[in-house]
């Protein structure tokens, strides 16, 4: 069985755009319109010769009680069952939210693998801007750009041998 790398964040974090990266295909919706991938949706890639396969989820709304935010939600939540490990995709520029905190709780209580993940870092100094997200209590944050690749690699190899 290939591992199973669930993308969780809220909309417009970069969970599409990373998806493309990790699956080199252009399948999933990427739009500046948060929250437009709405269905979950799965890709395969390989590291090396390590292969797995890839869930894009839309966006995240745990409080959320009816329509598209509702089912949003489930289908992360299925998407997170299904995995073996969660990259959960947190926006670098525009620091932490409460979305973010919400998502944290979640992914604490469950127990499943977790890597944080600071999307948008491209250009930005670590240290200072990044702090913030300790506050998750995931541990570890690392910086990526999706859009640019940078730490994209080194990334993936933590899910990988986390599982
Ligand atoms: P999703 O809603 O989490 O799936 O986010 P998308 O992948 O659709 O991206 C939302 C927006 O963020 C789009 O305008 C992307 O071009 C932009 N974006 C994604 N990754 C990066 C990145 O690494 N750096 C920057 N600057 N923008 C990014
Ligand atoms: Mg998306």
């Amino acid at each position: 069985m290939k591992p199973v790398i669930a993308l969780v964040g809220r909309p417009n974090v970069g969970k599409s755009t990373l998806f493309n990266r990790l699956t080199g295909t252009r399948d999933a919706i990427v739009a500046d319109f948060a929250g437009l991938t709405r269905d979950r949706h799965y890709g395969n890639g390989h590291l090396g010769k390590r292969e797995y396969i890839v869930i894009d989820t839309g966006g995240f709304e745990p409080e959320a009680s009816e329509g598209i935010y509702r089912e949003m939600a489930k289908q992360t939540r299925q998407a997170v069952a299904e995995s073996d490990v969660v990259l959960f995709v947190v926006d670098a520029r525009a620091g932490l939210s409460a979305q973010d905190h919400d998502i944290a709780q979640y992914l604490r209580r469950l127990g499943k693998p977790t890597i944080l993940v600071a999307n948008k870092a491209e250009g930005m100094t670590q240290g200072v801007q990044l702090a913030e997200f300790f506050e998750l209590g995931l541990g570890e944050v690392l910086p990526v750009s999706s859009a640019h690749g940078q730490g994209v690699r080194g990334m993936l190899e933590k899910a990988l041998d986390a599982i």
